[in-house]
């Protein structure tokens, strides 16, 4: 018997309204209506259902569409992208960059650059903060390469409020659209949502927050745990409209985190070579919000909303204008326990664990910690697949930045095209599973380490 969370209430409604309790008897026939639009959709079956369009899920999806897999890839949003399109993160660290992200990043330099000019490599030492592009650009490259893939449905417009569950498997999940329920069900799902919210109303054991340096036995960090994540920051995009106008740097009020006023381009002087009159900027930010609690969120935007204004109006008086991007940046919200937990130990010691999906370089770029240049390094890292496998759960995958992995060693795999190259493994194992009947536990994760170096290379 499949059963979801809601159900069970709308049983309850329904049963308390026809027995008990007339009052309630009006809200039963207004649920009738609602739900009689909701055949709207039809329910349908996938072997491969990702939830979340973003860094992870976009390559989750189209590695397992490539598998022969018929996908479904459910996005809240009605542009897919993630942090890209709706938080304006369009600045991408670390590596690797290859396989599917790197055709992104292909598409993306021979069409746009934020000066016209397709940029041949990533210049300073290749960890891209010599570029980035505009969020528009990432929406159209990663839309043609989605619907390039004939096996791939996208969905937008359609949050996943449920998760369908029997027996500890995920079937599926039930997303909210013209204002009834629709169930998509999946042979396997991928919780590709940066949130780990799927994994969550899976019944996967949830981890948010800092660890204690004693909890893994870390070589640093705090003492006690907390509930304490990275903070938010809201992004910015900056024009030039008066002719020569130069960035007001110094009378910025912006308290920030970092010491550097509105991003790096003081960092980068090979920026002003390309200057197009264009600026991305870490706007203002806020510590202390709870990431899992949407109303926490829109209270953290409309706080810096509120202390960016003076910025604003300087900006403008010096002849620039600003464009907020539509969501606050999270950085770091639930992880999810996996049958491994990545450490900064493994980090620190560049674990190549046999079972490597992916070849990881960025240091643990903690904003919420004071650590040292020494403290934040890493070695050259392998991600295990185990991370990616919830504790108890079958059915489900997990990508992202919500693999199971410390506090500390997350702050590293969390950029861009380290959480892309997670995505493409997971889209690949969740395809096999699918295509064998089998649960991801059975597979040979030698064979999918070895199938994605296959994959990539040819894909260079
Ligand atoms: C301020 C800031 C600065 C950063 N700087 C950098 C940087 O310079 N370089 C870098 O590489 N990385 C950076 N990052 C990190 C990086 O952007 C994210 O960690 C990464 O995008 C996470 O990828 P993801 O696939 O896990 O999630 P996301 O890219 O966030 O994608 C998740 C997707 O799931 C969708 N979704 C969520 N819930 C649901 C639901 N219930 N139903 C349907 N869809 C849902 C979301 O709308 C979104 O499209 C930064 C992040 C922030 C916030």
């Amino acid at each position: 018997m499949k059963n979801t969370r809601r159900d069970f209430l709308k049983m309850t409604t329904v049963g308390l309204a026809g027995c008990m309790i007339p009052s309630l008897a009006t809200a039963t026939t207004v649920k009738k209506g609602v739900s009689a639009r909701s055949s709207v959709y039809d329910s349908v079956q996938y072997d491969v259902v990702v939830v979340g369009a973003g860094a992870s899920g976009i390559p989750a999806a189209i590695a397992a569409a490539r598998q022969g897999a018929k996908v479904a890839l459910v996005e809240e949003d009605l542009l897919p992208g993630g942090a890209p399109v709706d938080q304006f993160v369009t600045y991408l660290c670390g590596g690797p960059r290859v396989g599917i992200y790197l055709e992104m990043i292909q598409g993306l330099n021979s069409r746009y650059s934020n000066d016209g000019v397709a940029l041949p490599d990533f210049g300073d030492g290749g960890d891209g903060r010599s570029h980035w592009w505009h969020p528009s650009a990432f929406s159209q490259i990663l839309y043609e390469m989605i619907v390039k893939e004939k096996s791939l449905t996208l969905i937008c417009g359609a949050p996943v409020v449920d998760v369908i569950v029997t027996s500890g498997r995920v079937l599926g999940v039930q997303v909210f659209r013209n204002g009834g329920m629709q169930e998509i069900s999946g042979k396997m799902t991928i919780d590709a949502t940066g949130t780990g919210l799927v994994a969550e109303m899976a019944g996967c054991e949830v981890m948010y927050g800092t660890d204690a340096q004693s909890d893994y036995n870390e070589p640093f960090g705090v003492e006690a745990a907390s509930d304490r994540v990275q903070p938010c920051t809201w992004m910015m995009i900056t024009n030039r409209v008066k002719a020569g106008a130069v960035l007001p740097y110094n009378d910025l009020e912006r308290v920030s985190i970092s010491e550097d006023k509105y991003g790096f381009l003081k960092e980068h002087p090979g920026w002003e070579g390309r200057d197009a009159g264009m600026y991305l900027h870490w706007g203002w930010g806020k510590h202390f919000v709870d990431t899992r609690d949407p109303q926490a969120l829109a209270e953290a935007q409309w706080y810096c909303l509120e202390k960016i204004q003076k910025d604003l109006n300087t900006l403008r008086k010096a002849g620039f204008s600003a464009v907020m991007a539509p969501k606050i940046g999270v950085r770091e919200c639930r992880r999810i326990k996996g049958e491994y937990i990545l450490t900064a130990t493994d980090l620190k010691s560049g674990l190549q664990p046999e079972d490597k999906i992916a070849d990881c370089s960025y240091y643990m770029d903690d904003w919420s910690m004071s650590l040292t240049k020494e403290q934040k390094a890493v070695k050259p890292y392998g991600i295990p697949f185990r991370c990616l496998i919830p504790v108890g759960v079958e059915g489900l995958l997990l990508a992202g930045r919500i693999i199971s992995g410390t506090h500390l060693a997350a702050s590293s795999y969390r950029v861009q095209p380290i959480c892309a190259a997670i995505g493409e493994a997971a889209g690949l194992a969740a395809a096999k599973a699918a295509a064998l009947n089998t649960s991801v536990r059975n597979l040979n994760f030698r064979d999918i380490g070895c199938e994605l170096k296959g994959i990539r290379v040819n894909s260079l």
